[in-house]
């Protein structure tokens, strides 16, 4: 696959585990890209979202322009209300701000553990991951195998630079998230995100406040 087109790479993957592939979709630039290779052309692949509850009005705009536009299912995966009941009752709605432990609780109650429920039965997740986001995402491959979840991961736009993926969504008129726009250029929950300068870190504005560190949730954590 490594030499063919992403659309072909994609449609590949959407034939050897028919049925059984799934795209994780924060409606994050390079998602919106994957989005539309998926929907143009009526890949067999699922797309869905985590809805954490937390996260910016513009990104349920991008959403939405998205439903719009392709007509097509977004599978939208949400916390346990039981354990996020609990943890705001008992810490407040910014525990996270005030230790790294607090924050990895949230992010696995509102991220990771609604993330299983989609990577259920699966025999592959496809991210909107690139190589040049961080030296954490560096490490990985564009195609790997997950040994813990017990399935294959492919990133379409591994090897993609930011500007590759800005062409792509200009050139085919693709809906995308307009906090783009603004400096964001990671963009994940309201309270954990901000924007960056340019020449600054791709994942410097997310969970800005933790010193050093993976800045990760633990979805793609190497
Ligand atoms: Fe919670 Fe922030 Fe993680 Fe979102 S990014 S799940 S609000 S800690």
């Amino acid at each position: 696959m490594e030499n063919k087109p992403v659309e072909d790479q994609l449609k590949t993957i959407a034939e050897i585990f028919r049925g059984n592939v799934v795209f994780t979709s924060s409606f994050g630039i390079e998602d919106q890209a994957i989005t539309h290779m998926i929907f143009d052309n009526n890949l067999p692949i699922e797309v869905a979202t985590l809805d954490t509850g937390r996260l910016f009005p513009e990104t349920y705009k991008a959403f939405n322009e998205t439903y719009k536009k392709y007509q097509k299912q977004i599978i939208v995966y949400f916390p346990d209300h039981d354990a996020a009941e609990k943890m705001v009752t008992e810490k407040g709605p910014f525990s996270f701000y005030y230790s790294r432990e607090n924050r990895l609780e949230c992010c696995r109650i509102r991220k990771l553990v609604p993330l299983n429920r989609a990577l259920k039965g699966k025999e592959c997740w496809i991210s909107g991951i690139r190589a040049s986001q961080s030296d954490n995402r560096s490490q990985m491959d564009w195609i790997e195998w997950d040994e813990d979840k017990k399935l294959f991961k492919f990133y379409p736009v591994f090897n993609w630079s930011f500007e590759d993926v800005e062409k792509f969504i200009k050139e085919n008129n693709v809906p995308y998230n307009i906090l783009h726009d603004r400096g964001f250029v990671s963009i994940g929950c309201e309270p954990c995100t901000r924007a960056v300068e340019k020449g600054e870190d791709f994942r410097s504005g997310r969970w800005w406040w933790e010193e050093g560190g993976v800045k990760e949730c633990g979805l793609h954590l190497k």
